[in-house]
């Protein structure tokens, strides 16, 4: 397998070392500075180019520094219209990097984590911290890496006047729950394709609330207790990462999501684990690197004018008791390839499936007539289903 590494920094541990198992195993590796490369577009095709020769590899493992994200993730991008595997999609990634855009995704799918608010408006900082309901508050700018721009505000005051500071300079602010029982110390899980493959702890020193190891915190190994694992792979599948780096805080009631790294590093975890981690991620590349990334979107807008249409059921839905056959019973073909229930995804239910309140049914067709069955039904109720839907609401 030719393997791409994305990095500016070949001398760089994590790159080094999984360069170095990659060689080992049989592969061809490149450290690939993805500032150092050209992204050409002719026609239909697309080429990444260096000093004027297209490059080819079988695989791409992005380990994207925030300086140069929107350049790195350009660059996975090619590679990714070129069908060539990339270990992180870089819609994961730039999905990732935005804190706020990752709390937003994984706080639908019921991912514990502490209480959040994002604030533009210097009006709506003291709103924000009743909100968030303690003394002590964390302010974030919301692409921070390595704990850069995370404080710790021991009171109201203070947190109003830097969170007036950051927005007057124009920077994005969240402000976030101290979680007080955590300080100090958080579980980094490392996730590598479906599996945990290693975990530490991480303890700051002295006064530092931070514990990051970068700000010379301490690491030692743990026992991954199974819900922390459980919250660490569900966070990389709803975010479509393979291989990430989940720091979770250790809360009263059990684990709360704090961030998902994409280019998680090495060493620290190596070092206090003993495991091999670059191996694992060398090996999870080589298994999939026959298979492009699939992103769905551009595949459903393939035939002119049919696209997706998500049908969110709210509790007063008249469709709620009705079966899918019967809602969709005008249409020469059933247009329903998912159902979203409990946050389970149920592919190509059966006509017989009873819609309840909180689904959402997933719809593939001509838009103009699926959207038009679908108004008319929202707004034309039908009394003998509705007294089934008033079984289910209750
Ligand atoms: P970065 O992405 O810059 O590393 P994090 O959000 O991971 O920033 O925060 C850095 C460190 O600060 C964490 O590792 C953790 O120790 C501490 N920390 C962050 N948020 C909280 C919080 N809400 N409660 C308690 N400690 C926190």
């Amino acid at each position: 397998m030719r393997l791409a590494i994305l990095s500016r920094g070949p001398r760089l541990y994590s790159t080094k070392r999984i360069a170095e198992e990659a060689r080992l195993a049989g592969h061809e590796p490149t450290v690939l500075d993805p500032l150092l490369v050209s992204l050409s577009v002719a026609d239909d095709e697309v080429q990444v180019m260096m000093r004027g020769r297209p490059l080819e590899f079988d695989a791409v493992l992005p380990r994207i520094g925030y300086s140069i994200t929107q350049h790195g993730v350009a660059v996975l991008r090619h590679f990714e219209r070129r069908g060539t595997y990339c270990a992180n999609s870089s819609r994961s990634v730039i999905r990732s990097r935005d804190k706020l855009h990752a709390t937003q995704a994984l706080s639908r799918h019921g991912i514990p984590m502490p209480r959040t608010v994002y604030v533009r408006d210097p009006r709506d900082i003291d709103s924000a911290i009743d909100h968030i309901g303690s003394g002590a508050v964390v302010v974030k700018v919301t692409e921070g890496t390595q704990g850069n721009g995370v404080l710790l505000c021991h009171n109201r005051d203070e947190a109003r006047r830097i969170v007036e500071a950051m927005l007057r300079a124009g920077v994005n602010v969240i402000l976030q729950q101290y979680v007080r029982e955590s300080h100090g110390v958080d579980v980094r899980v490392l996730v590598v394709g479906e599996s945990v493959v290693a975990s530490m702890r991480r303890r700051a020193r002295g006064d530092e609330f931070r514990s990051n190891y970068h700000l010379n915190g301490m690491i030692e190994p743990i026992d991954l207790p199974a819900e922390y694992a459980r919250v660490a792979l569900e966070s990389c599948r709803i975010l479509g990462l393979n291989i990430a780096g989940v720091d979770l805080l250790e809360g009263r009631d059990g684990p709360m999501l704090l961030e998902v790294n994409s280019s998680p590093g090495l060493q620290g975890i190596e070092k206090a684990t003993g495991v091999n981690v670059a191996s694992h991620i060398v090996k999870q590349i080589s298994d999939n690197a026959l298979f492009a990334n699939v992103n769905l979107d551009p595949l459903m807008r393939t035939r002119k004018g049919h696209g997706v249409l998500r049908l969110p059921i709210r509790s007063t839905s008249n469709l709620i008791g009705k079966s899918l056959e019967l809602i969709f019973e005008s249409m020469e073909q059933n247009p329903v390839f998912a159902l979203v229930r409990a946050g389970e995804l149920l592919w190509l239910p059966s006509n017989e499936t009873i819609i309840g309140p909180g689904d959402e049914i997933l719809c593939f067709g001509p838009l103009r007539s699926l959207r038009e069955r679908l108004s008319f039904l929202i707004e034309n109720s039908v009394e003998s289903s509705l007294d089934i839907g008033q079984e289910w609401r209750q």
